[in-house]
């Protein structure tokens, strides 16, 4: 029977677990989150960090600026944070405006409260497999769940389809550091069945529903959907269908906001689930598990700046 890997229970049990470690603090973490403008679906996203970090105890503020600030105002901004000592992390929610360098933004993050990961010192870690480095919540999350159910990684046959630098690259990397043999796929690769039906374990983060079908897996497969697409309530699964955004909530919004859109992965979860040996679903697979493991990367970055 086909295992479900359930991002909700693993998030829950590290919610504990950061909880009782927070108790003990002398102080309480505190996580920044900024954001440019007023995207609702980033609402949503900044929402569940919030609540998730105040389950565990931490402190979060929300500091939203005008989607027309100018990148010098932003800068300073992130620079006074950066050197005030009860922030503990920082993240940018993207996407931010147009007109900012998004790239610029986040290095300006300083690297010891960059709690992404995604900062140019933290990914520089990360691909020279430094134990240092601070591993970007989605793909942490990823490994976290295979871990959690005791998925081998080591020697393994990984495919990741997406090569972005949010998702796809350092997921990639992560797997390449614990030992895995890893292809990565993207928008160009020309057989994608032929590569995907060959993996040991298939990490899809593209954001195209039904991507992959039951025909680009195999049994035995380990099947990992990053993707998460906002669809409106009248959309048929089985055609392809245009997401609605790109960044989008973690989980349903709940019953008493409307309007009933549905959230679904890059995989056709119902007929590949029938083939394959485990899979994660969307919403709460890998959705979770990248809030829990945002707060674990807090933790990470207050024990490194608290002294004890
Ligand atoms: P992105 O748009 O930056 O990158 C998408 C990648 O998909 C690109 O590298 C592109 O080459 C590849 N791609 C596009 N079409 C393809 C095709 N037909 N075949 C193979 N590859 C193709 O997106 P991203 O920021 O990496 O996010 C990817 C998905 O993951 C989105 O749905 C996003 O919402 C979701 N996401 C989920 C979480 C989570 O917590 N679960 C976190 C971040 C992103």
């Amino acid at each position: 029977m086909t295992q479900i890997l359930d991002g909700r229970i693993v998030r829950d049990k590290i919610a504990q677990d950061l909880r009782s470690k927070i108790l003990n603090l002398k102080s309480r973490p505190k996580l920044v989150i900024i954001q440019v403008g007023n995207l609702p679906e980033s609402n949503t996203y900044i929402r569940q960090k919030v609540l998730f970090g105040e389950k565990i105890g931490a402190i979060v503020k929300h500091k939203r600026f005008d989607a027309d600030i100018t990148q010098k105002i932003l800068i300073n901004e992130l620079l006074t944070m950066n050197n005030e000592p009860s922030i503990h992390g920082i993240i940018v929610q993207l996407p931010i405006s147009k007109h900012l360098d998004a790239d610029v933004v986040i290095d300006t993050i300083s690297p010891q409260k960059d709690v992404d990961g995604l900062t140019s010192t933290n990914l520089k870690k990360l691909w020279e497999n430094k134990t240092s480095a601070i591993i970007p919540a989605t793909t942490k999350g990823v490994l976290t769940l295979l871990d959690y159910y005791k998925i081998p990684i080591p020697c393994k046959k990984v495919v990741v389809i997406g090569r972005s630098s949010l998702v796809g690259k350092p997921t990639a990397l992560a797997f390449l550091n614990r030992d895995a043999t890893v292809t990565v796929c993207h928008s160009e690769t020309k057989n994608l069945k032929l590569e995907t039906k060959n993996a040991d374990i298939l990490v899809i983060a593209v954001g195209k529903p039904n991507l992959i079908t039951k025909d680009h897996v195999s049994k035995n497969q380990v099947v990992i959907d990053v993707g998460i697409n906002v669809l409106p309530p009248q959309a048929k699964l089985g055609v392809q269908v245009q997401p609605l955004l790109g960044v989008v909530p973690l989980q349903a919004k709940p019953e008493t906001e409307p309007p009933a859109r549905r959230l679904v992965g890059d995989v056709d979860f119902e007929n590949v689930s029938k083939v394959v040996a485990a899979i994660t679903p969307v919403p709460g697979g890998i959705g979770p598990m990248t809030v829990a493991s945002l707060f674990q990367n807090l933790l990470i970055a207050y024990e490194n700046q608290v002294s004890k």
